[in-house]
């Protein structure tokens, strides 16, 4: 796609084709997504609805095994795009140099700076100066005078209709008067040709064409960087032979081998062997780890030294990588909504300019000949309709939004901060609100057994048994914690039966013919039973959390364990606190415990013994308070309140990832990925204002000048060849602003 006005074109025949629910194109990616209804309307049929506009769609590859080949291929056809352009600017660019020169020379003689140049130069470019603006028209310029055509033809009008037209008046206009400059020299000047602006200006175009293409294929090379993680080919075990096959080969179930210092090809399980695999790429820990039968290896991640046999669980577009990469890729063509503003703009724009453009010309015919003559008037016309035709096509407006959404979503990938959309992006930039979850977010989530007090001199170990045993069906971190140190000191459990999770409290269950309850003291408290508040109270406030253990009737002992703080969480929210937003901490656990970890860190307000449900409803307030929400949390047990959140973030520390759930995943995580993935978005959201608003003001400054609306005032009148300057600059400069996020950093 080549104009920036095409995509809310094409955008807005898609949509009133019948069977289309909602159509969205998108300049930056060069994609639509299309809703419809395929029992109305099928591809071709949308295919053929936007021929008239010059384009047609190109069906991207299914999601079949073989991951995202659409990325490669229009990347491929993308860099042919490419050549050819080079290949234009590289012909057309000395002739342009050429037409500057006999153009500089003409003015600086007509001030007696230089002499006038020889009769014999002079005649040479009389020749010259046609012949290359007719090869710049027609060779070069095809796309324009395309764009002219289909106007004619279909009524349709985009950006290149807009030079076409521009630059094949001036072209006529020429061609006539040199033709029939015998019978016209009495009425206008017939000096006064263009054959050098319609070279310049084709010129300067199809040269900043080259340089937007050039770096806005720069803009999407975080996708190929994920791309390159992928293995290409898998050593495969099949009837008891080693073999290897391209990626696309490998289904599930496959038991493939890994050898050292390759790349694991597919999500699955290690059934033989051990090795340290390097996964930074999900955990961001640069250690490799250590992994061995039962262990899950995700495809992308390096093994280092060992070899090892797996079974392919996930293959093709199931894998993480391949989810991380088609994530990045949707959320990277979707739209933020910032754009409505500029894509209203740019629908309605080139009509307006058509319109704006032929009553410059007018004007200066019926007014301009009062006072400069009909001669001098057509030529000041001539200029101003042929400026206002190339200054304002709306490219840089169609560029400022999605080339910086594209490098900002690709930037975050490469940190770790996967966005679902842009929408997700440009909102938290105004998020005043942060809450966070206590356990695994501002504390490691792996909690310290610090002391263990049976009741009426039970014996540890039958106490310990106990409490393990039922803990070992839960999935709590306290639980984990449990059942890690029983193992330790070389407890027995036993079976658990008509185990239950107490939501928010604990959990139940039987063992032989007792029922047990373990959890915290609103559970005793539901049970009526009376906890040793005192000696627990005495060590919640020193941000322990209590786990008691009871049978019919009575405590039979209590555990304490204790969540260390994560290093990062007193600073990353001392940065939150900068960044102006302010930090909630939102826990399940006691009052006293919460408390203390909050003043350890420096939390502005803590909501402790939360309740699952109650955990929304904490949300809901602030949002009731006109406050933009952001939740952190891990994503699982928090899904609700992370969809309530204006922002819902999850936070992945291992390599099982949901990364669907939330509207922004940490990959490595930690809650100084927040104040980055903050810093992202603002970053982002600076970088369109400033494209928005170089976009607008060179529009609104450049129409008046190059109509000539100056003129009058102080003698301003642009001419084209700046017209065209300014307009393959504008466009190169957004997009290299929007490159320049790349290089920040967060
Ligand atoms: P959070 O994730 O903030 O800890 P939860 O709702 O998961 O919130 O848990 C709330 C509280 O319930 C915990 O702080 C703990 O006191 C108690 N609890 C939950 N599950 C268990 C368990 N398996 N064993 C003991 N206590 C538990
Ligand atoms: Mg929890």
């Amino acid at each position: 796609m080549h104009c920036a006005s095409c995509a809310s074109i094409i955008e807005r025949s898609l949509k009133n084709t019948k069977g289309v629910f909602s159509a969205e194109v998108n300049y930056g990616t060069e994609t639509a997504k299309v809703a419809m209804d395929p029992s109305m309307t099928s591809h071709e049929h949308l295919s053929k609805s936007i021929e008239p506009l010059g384009y047609s769609l190109s069906a991207q590859t299914h999601e079949d095994h073989s991951m995202h080949t659409g990325a490669d291929q229009s990347k491929h056809e993308k860099q042919m795009e490419l050549g050819k352009l080079y290949r234009k600017v590289v012909s057309v660019l000395p002739l342009a140099i050429l037409s500057i020169f006999a153009m500089a020379w003409d003015l600086l003689s007509q001030f007696n700076i230089v002499a006038t140049p020889p009769m014999i130069v002079d005649r040479a470019l009389t020749y010259l100066l046609p012949i290359c603006a007719a090869y710049a028209l027609f060779f070069v310029g095809r796309p324009y005078l395309v764009g002219v055509y289909r106007f004619l033809r279909f009524g349709r009008a985009n950006m290149d209709t807009l030079i076409g037209i521009g630059t094949s008046v001036a072209f006529i206009y020429s061609i006539i008067v040199t033709v029939f400059a015998g019978t016209l020299r009495p009425y206008i000047e017939v000096e006064n040709v263009y054959f050098d602006v319609v070279t310049v200006v084709i010129a300067f175009i199809t040269l900043g064409k080259y340089l937007e293409m050039r770096s806005k294929i720069k803009t999407g090379d975080a996708i190929e960087k994920l791309l390159n993680l992928q293995a290409k080919t898998a050593l495969i075990i099949r009837d008891g032979k080693e073999k290897e096959v391209p990626i696309a080969e490998v289904v599930e179930g496959d038991v493939l081998i890994v050898k050292p210092a390759s790349k694991i090809p597919v999500d699955g399980v290690i059934i033989e062997g051990l090795s340290y695999i390097d996964e930074a790429m999900v955990t961001g820990e640069p250690v490799p780890v250590k992994k061995s039968k039962n262990d899950t290896v995700v495809a992308g991640t390096i093994n280092t030294t060992g070899a090892f046999t797996m079974r392919a669980t996930k293959v093709g577009s199931e894998t993480l990588l391949s989810r991380i990469v088609k994530m990045v890729e949707e959320a990277q063509g979707s739209k933020a909504p910032i754009q409505a503003l500029a894509d209203k703009i740019s629908a309605v724009f080139v009509p307006i300019v058509l319109i704006l453009s032929v009553i410059s010309l007018g004007l200066w015919l019926i007014i301009g000949t009062q006072y400069f003559g009909f001669s001098q008037s057509l030529s000041f016309g001539l200029v101003s309709f042929v400026g206002i035709l190339v200054i304002a096509c709306p490219c840089a407006l169609g560029l400022a939004t999605p080339t910086a959404i594209i490098v900002g979503v690709g930037k975050g990938a490469r940190e770790g901060i996967l966005v679902k959309d842009a929408a997700t992006l440009e909102k938290l930039h105004k998020v005043t609100v942060v809450v966070l979850d206590k356990t695994g977010t501002l504390t490691r989530g792996k909690p310290e057994l610090v002391t263990v007090r049976p009741y009426d001199n039970m014996p540890i170990a039958r106490f310990l048994s106990i409490l393990a045993s039922l803990e070992q069906k839960s999935e709590h971190p306290i639980a984990d914690t449990i059942t890690d140190y029983a193992k330790a000191h070389n407890i027995v459990t036993r079976k658990v039966s008509r185990f239950e999770i107490i939501k928010g409290k604990g959990i139940k269950g039987t063992i032989g013919n007792n029922g047990y309850y373990a959890g915290n003291v609103k559970l005793m408290a539901d049970l009526g039973l009376k906890a040793d508040l005192k000696a627990i109270a005495d060590e919640t406030i020193k941000g322990k959390t209590p786990v008691i253990l009871a049978t019919k009737g009575k405590i039979i002992g209590t555990v304490m364990v204790a969540d260390a703080l994560k290093p990062e969480s007193a600073d990353a929210v001392k940065q939150l606190h900068r960044l102006g937003v302010k930090v909630v901490m939102l826990t399940g656990d006691n009052q006293n415990t919460a408390d203390y970890i909050a003043s350890q860190v420096g939390i502005d307000k803590t909501v402790a013994e939360a309740l699952p449900q109650e955990k929304i409803k904490v949300i809901k307030d602030y949002q009731a308070k006109k406050e933009i929400v952001s939740m952190l949390g891990d994503g699982i047990n928090d899904a609700p309140a992370l969809a309530q959140a204006d922002v819902g973030i999850a936070m992945s520390t291992g390599t099982d990832v949901a990364i669907e759930s939330a509207g922004i995943t940490l990959l490595h995580g930690d809650i100084s990925k927040l104040v980055k993935a903050i810093r992202l978005s603002k970053m982002t959201m600076r970088g369109i204002k400033q494209n928005l608003f170089w976009a607008f003001i060179y529009n609104i400054i450049g129409i008046p000048l190059a109509g000539g609306a100056f003129y009058p005032l102080f003698g301003w009148l642009l001419n084209p060849v700046f017209a065209g300057m300014a307009m393959a600059f504008s466009s190169v400069s957004v997009v290299g602003n929007s490159l320049r996020i790349k290089l920040k950093k967060l």
